[in-house]
C-alpha cells in the first residue's frame, strides 16, 4: 500500500464519521477503515423470533411484541413511565425512569410495540425495564432480524447502533475497494471464503449459527481468523529476524573502569540475578550482532540498574543510548537516577519528553546529532522526526508492555551515522508467558531477574467493600501520623485524562477535608510537568504524607518510604495493572507494606476472582498467567488495551492448540509465498505501524 491510499483509508474518510466519532473510534483501536472491519462483536443477541409473553423466562433477553393497552406517568419518589403490553397470551409492563415526554406521547394506546430485553418479576407481574423498543401501527409489518445481532465493545460517546452502522459501511467500503480479499494461491484458510467474507460472516452470522461456539471463540470462522492472525505475527517476528540477519550491530569490546567505579558508588551490591543477567547482556553487546533481548523481572527487582549498566557500557565504547519510557513521570524519574549515578563519571544524560520546551529541545537535538549527549532518556517524543543520533548503539525500552509492535520497528531504523542496527534491550515487569513470547517475538532472547533485592517483604493485600470507606480513611490517618507514607489511587474505566483528572480532584477534596491533620498531595496526567515533579518530590521527602493519584504512578515511581496503598475501584482494572500499581509499595527493606483494594459492590465474578488473586499472590508470573486465563473471548478488546499484545482476535492461552500449526504455516508461507506473507503481516499488524504513532 502506498502512502496515499493509506491516507484515504483513514477512518475519518468513511462517510458518517466526523472528527469526534473518529476520536472515539481511535479509542477502540480503530484508525483505518479496515480496522473497523476487524472490530468484532464480543457477543450476539438472537432477535430472530418473537416469544409469546407467557412463554418468556427470566434469564435470557427476548423479543416480544404486543399492543399498548395503557401508558401512564406516575410519581413514586421519582418519575416513572409505565406501558402495559398485551400480546394475546399474557401481559407485560414496560417501565422507564429516564424518558422524554415525546416518548410518552409516542407510546399511544392501541399502537403496536416490539421490545427486546430481559424480563424481570415486577409488582404487576412480568416487566421489562428500559428495553430497546420500536412502536408501529397495526397496519405495519416489520420483519424480524434474519441474522444474529452483533454487540460490539464500545466506548463512551459512541452508541452501539452508530458503531454498528460504521462497521457495516466499513465492510462495504472494503468490498467495493477490494480490500482484505487476497488469498493464498496454495491454501484455503477459511471455509467462509476470503478474509473479508469470513469477517462479514462473524459480523452477521445466520441465526442457525452455534452461539456457544461463537461465545467460546471455537467457531470455525473464528478459528480461521485466529490462525491467520497467529501466522501473521509469527511471520512478522520472522521478517524482523531476516532483516536483522543482514545487519551488523555495534561491537562494544572495551571494558572500562567506569563499571566498577559505578558499582562501588552504589549503597548496595547487585543481587545474584542482576549479576547473571548483566553478564548475559554484556556478552551480547560484545558481539557485532544486534542484540534483541527481553529482560523480565518483577516490579521492584532492579531492572533499571541493569539498563543503566548497559548504557554505561555503550558510552564507554563511544556509543549513545536511548532510554524509552511509556510515561513522562517515569522518564523524569530515570533521568534523576541516571544523572545522579553518572554525574561523577562525566557522562552526559539528557531528558526529552512532550513537555520539553522548544528552545531546550532544539539544543538537545543539536547536541544529540553532534554526539555530545551520551544517554537520552525520554518518552515517545524520541521517535519524532528530525531527531537524529550521532552514533546510537543501544536502545533500552522500559516497561515494554506499553509500547506496540510498531514502535519497536521504528526504533530499529535510528542507528544514526553508524549504519548499524543498535542493540535493543526491552525491560518489562509484565512477564510474557512462553506461548505469547513465541507468537510475538519469535527469536527474542530472554533474561530473567528472578529475585528481589534482599529484605523485601511481600506486600500484604486485602480487600474491603466501599462501605468501609470511613474506617479506611481513619486508618490511613493513623498510619500516616506515625510517619509512614501512602498512595490513594483513583481509577477510571474510560481512557480519558480529563475525566480521570476530574475524579482525582474530587477525591483529593474529599480526603483532604476529612483528614485536616495530614499533608495531602495530588498528581494526575493533566498536571504540568513542574507541578507533577514538585508534588512527587514533596512526597519523596515526606512533606506530603498522603498522595492522591491516578494510575499515572503505575510505572516507575520509586518512593521506598511509601508503604501503604489504597486502590479505589480495583474492579475496573486488569490483573497486570493492579500488580504493577501495587509494585509502588513494598520497596523498603525489612519493612511491611500493605495494599487495600476498596471495591464497589456488587462485584462481578470475574472482578472477584481478580481481587482474590491479588490477595493470594505477589508473584508476577502467576498473576500474568491468571490474567490471560481470565481474559476470555469476551475480552479481546481488554487484551488489546492491556497492551500485552496487539492481538485482534487470538488469545494465545485459549488458542494454544493452534500455535504449532500456525508456526508451520508461517514457515511454509515465508518460504514459498512471500508476497502473500507480506500481505498477511500488513493486514494484521502493518496498519498500526503508521497510524497509532500520533
Ligand atoms: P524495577 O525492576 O521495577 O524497574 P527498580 O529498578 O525501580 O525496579 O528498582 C527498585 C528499587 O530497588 C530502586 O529503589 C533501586 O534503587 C533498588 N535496587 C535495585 N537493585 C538493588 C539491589 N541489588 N539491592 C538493593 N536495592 C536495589
Ligand atoms: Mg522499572
Amino acid at each position: 500500500m502506498n502512502e496515499e491510499s493509506k491516507d484515504l483509508q483513514s477512518i475519518q474518510n468513511l462517510k458518517g464519521v466526523g472528527p469526534k466519532g473518529a476520536s472515539s473510534l481511535n479509542n477502540l483501536g480503530i484508525f483505518t477503515i479496515p480496522d473497523a472491519a476487524f472490530h468484532l462483536p464480543f457477543r450476539y443477541e438472537d432477535r430472530s423470533f418473537i416469544t409469546p409473553i407467557t412463554e418468556a423466562n427470566y434469564q435470557t433477553p427476548v423479543l416480544i411484541e404486543g399492543e399498548i393497552m395503557k401508558s401512564t406517568v406516575v410519581f413514586r419518589g421519582r418519575r416513572m413511565l409505565f406501558s402495559e403490553i398485551y400480546d394475546g397470551t399474557g401481559k407485560l409492563t414496560m417501565r422507564m425512569f429516564n424518558f422524554a415526554m415525546a416518548q410518552h406521547k409516542a407510546l399511544e394506546e392501541g399502537k403496536m410495540i416490539r421490545c427486546f430485553g430481559t424480563i424481570t418479576p415486577g409488582p404487576n407481574g412480568k416487566q421489562m425495564i428500559h428495553p430497546q423498543y420500536q412502536v408501529f401501527t397495526k397496519q405495519d409489518t416489520i420483519e424480524v432480524e434474519k441474522n444474529l445481532t452483533p454487540i460490539y465493545p464500545t466506548t463512551s460517546g459512541l452508541q452501539q447502533n452508530k458503531l454498528k452502522k460504521i462497521i457495516e459501511s466499513a465492510l462495504s467500503y472494503c468490498d467495493k475497494n477490494n480490500l482484505l480479499k487476497e488469498e493464498s494461491k496454495n491454501k484455503k484458510y477459511s471455509e467462509y471464503g476470503n478474509l473479508l467474507e469470513t469477517l462479514q460472516f462473524l459480523h452477521k452470522p445466520p441465526v442457525e449459527t452455534n452461539l456457544n461456539e461463537l461465545i467460546e471463540g471455537k467457531h470455525p470462522a473464528q478459528q480461521a481468523l485466529i490462525k491467520e492472525e497467529l501466522v501473521a505475527h509469527m511471520l512478522c517476528a520472522g521478517i524482523l529476524k531476516n532483516e536483522l540477519e543482514g545487519r551488523t550491530g555495534p561491537s562494544m569490546k572495551d571494558i572500562s573502569m567506569h563499571e566498577s567505579v559505578f558499582l562501588d558508588s552504589l549503597p548496595f551490591e547487585l543481587t545474584n540475578a542482576q549479576n547473571v543477567v548483566w553478564g548475559e547482556i554484556k556478552n551480547d553487546l560484545l558481539a557485532n550482532i544486534p542484540m534483541r533481548r527481553l529482560l523480565q523481572g518483577d516490579v521492584g527487582s532492579g531492572k533499571t540498574l541493569v539498563g543503566a549498566l548497559s548504557a554505561l557500557h555503550a558510552s564507554s565504547n563511544g556509543y549513545q543510548t536511548a532510554l524509552l519510557c511509556p510515561t513522562e513521570i517515569l522518564a523524569e524519574q530515570h533521568f534523576t537516577s541516571f544523572s545522579d549515578w553518572f554525574k561523577k563519571l562525566g557522562i552526559k544524560v539528557m531528558l526529552l519528553t512532550g513537555s520539553t520546551k522548544a528552545k531546550e529541545r532544539k539544543i538537545i537535538i543539536e547536541d544529540l546529532a553532534a554526539g555530545k549527549i551520551d544517554i537520552l532518556i525520554g518518552t515517545h517524543a524520541i521517535f519524532q522526526s528530525g531527531i537524529e543520533f550521532n552514533s546510537l548503539g543501544l536502545t533500552v525500552i522500559d516497561e515494554q508492555h506499553r509500547f506496540g509492535v510498531h514502535q519497536r520497528f521504528s526504533m530499529l531504523e535510528k542507528g544514526g551515522k553508524t549504519n548499524q542496527s543498535p542493540h535493543q534491550l526491552i525491560m518489562t515487569a509484565t512477564p510474557i508467558p512462553r506461548t505469547l513470547a513465541m507468537t510475538v517475538y519469535g527469536s527474542l532472547e530472554t533474561s530473567i531477574i528472578d529475585e528481589l533485592p534482599p529484605g523485601r517483604n511481600p506486600v500484604q493485600t486485602s480487600s474491603r467493600p466501599d462501605s468501609f470507606r470511613e474506617k479506611v480513611i481513619k486508618r490511613v490517618e493513623e498510619v500516616c501520623l506515625t510517619g509512614k507514607r501512602a498512595y490513594w489511587v483513583c481509577t477510571l474505566i474510560e481512557d480519558s485524562d480529563e475525566l480521570e483528572a476530574q475524579s482525582a480532584e474530587e477525591l483529593y477534596k474529599e480526603i483532604s477535608n476529612s483528614l485536616p491533620k495530614l499533608k495531602v498531595g495530588l498528581v494526575h496526567g493533566r498536571l504540568k510537568k513542574e507541578q507533577k515533579d514538585s508534588v512527587i518530590e514533596q512526597f519523596r521527602k515526606g512533606d506530603i504524607q498522603l498522595l492522591v493519584c491516578t494510575t499515572v504512578i503505575e510505572v516507575g515511581v520509586d518512593v521506598p518510604e511509601a508503604t501503604l496503598m489504597i486502590i479505589e475501584n480495583p474492579e475496573r482494572l486488569g490483573l497486570s495493572q493492579l500488580h504493577q500499581l501495587r509494585g509502588r509499595v513494598g520497596r523498603k527493606a525489612n519493612t511491611d507494606s500493605h495494599c487495600l483494594l476498596l471495591y464497589k459492590e456488587p462485584l462481578s465474578g470475574l472482578a472477584e476472582e481478580r481481587i482474590k488473586t491479588m490477595e493470594a499472590t505477589n508473584d508476577g508470573f502467576q498473576i500474568a498467567e491468571k490474567d490471560l486465563e481470565l481474559r476470555g473471548a469476551g475480552d479481546i478488546y481488554g487484551l488489546r488495551q492491556s497492551g500485552l499484545m496487539d492481538l485482534k482476535i487470538a488469545n494465545p492461552i485459549r488458542d494454544s492448540s493452534l500455535l504449532l500449526d500456525a508456526q508451520n504455516e508461517a514457515i511454509e508461507l515465508g518460504k514459498n509465498e512471500t508476497g502473500f506473507a507480506k500481505t498477511l503481516v500488513e493486514r494484521w499488524i502493518g496498519n498500526r505501524v503508521d497510524y497509532s504513532d500520533s
